[in-house]
């Protein structure tokens, strides 16, 4: 027995979130987003970020870009690794889910960056789970694509862009240590997020020179930067529709990254004591 719970559970605890919709705790969609990482060469995007001349002794470059695409859909990179890694990140046996990491050195020899485009709430069935089904269905096509045993499917941007099966890579080697199979990505997201995902590559290399051309990899897929549901809280009190339960940080949709759900944590950490210094 408890009279408060702060419940920091992380975007990837399904089981959870279908208990509390179970349990009556309210619950809404909320905007995430989809893709698949990127990666380059360090050595290359240190020559484009800081020309080809640069000194050795500056640390590997990093880049954040993103476009606007026709149907108005952000597509963007987030959590570029630099000198890092592409890493596992399934959650659930049969489906595959990707992310990416640097090591303290940064010093390994690709860069690595999730390209991603927004998934609206308007794009998904009516039910509030509807996110989750549809990480689910992506995840698996994945996991289907890269051939079992969590090998990662993996395409030239190029060929993504134009459709067509990659057959060979050229001089950017996947990072991700437990395989990959050679594919094309282009069944994994509905035509609408594809497009736009295309339609972004190509003008990003108006960002970063041949961002997606030359021998840049995409590998699938990415698909937990986000979390697609919030659990509802008061925005006074924190609590959740019932009193005491406090939801809180990522997998509660009110923190993007390290430092928001820390922060969100230590917001959540004082309501509860303010609520207990109100009570004597
Ligand atoms: C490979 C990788 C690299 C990342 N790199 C970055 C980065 O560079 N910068 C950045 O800002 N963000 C990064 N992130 C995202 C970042 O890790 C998350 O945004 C952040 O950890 C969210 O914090 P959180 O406390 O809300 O949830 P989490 O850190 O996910 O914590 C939730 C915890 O709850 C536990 N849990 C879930 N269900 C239960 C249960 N039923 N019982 C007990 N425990 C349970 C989980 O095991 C977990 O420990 C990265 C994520 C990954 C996977």
């Amino acid at each position: 027995q408890t009279e408060y719970c702060i419940l920091a559970i992380g975007h990837s605890a399904r089981d959870t979130l279908y208990m509390l919709k179970n349990r009556g705790i309210n619950l809404t969609k909320k905007t995430f987003a989809v893709g698949f990482r990127i990666e380059h060469k360090q050595e290359y995007i240190n020559e484009c970020q800081y020309g080809k001349n640069y000194s050795k002794l500056l640390p590997p470059a990093e880049y954040k870009i993103n476009v606007r695409t026709k149907q108005k859909r952000g597509v963007f990179t987030f959590c570029m690794c630099p000198g890092g890694v592409v890493v596992p990140a399934s959650s659930e046996q049969g489906y595959l889910a990707i992310n990416g990491m640097s090591y303290n050195k940064r010093n390994l020899e690709n860069a690595n960056s999730a390209v991603l485009v927004n998934v609206e709430p308007s794009d998904l069935e009516e039910d509030v789970m509807s996110g989750i089904e549809f990480q689910r269905k992506i995840e698996k096509k994945a996991f289907e694509l890269g051939g079992g045993k969590y090998k990662a499917p993996v395409q030239l941007a190029t060929d993504y862009i134009k459709g067509i099966k990659t057959t060979k890579l050229l001089d950017v080697k996947p990072s991700y240590s437990i395989g990959y199979t050679l594919t094309d990505l282009n069944g994994i997201l509905p035509p609408i997020l594809n497009e736009s995902l295309k339609e972004g590559l190509v003008q990003l290399n108006k960002k970063i020179n041949n961002f997606s051309k030359k021998g840049a990899i995409l590998t699938g897929v990415e698909s937990r930067s986000s979390s697609p549901v919030r659990i509802n809280r008061d925005k006074d009190s924190f609590n959740c529709n019932i009193k005491g339960l406090i939801p809180c940080g990522e997998g509660a949709g009110y923190a993007g990254g390290i430092m928001t759900a820390a922060v969100d944590g230590i917001k959540c950490a004082e309501k509860v004591m303010e609520d207990i210094k109100n009570a004597i």
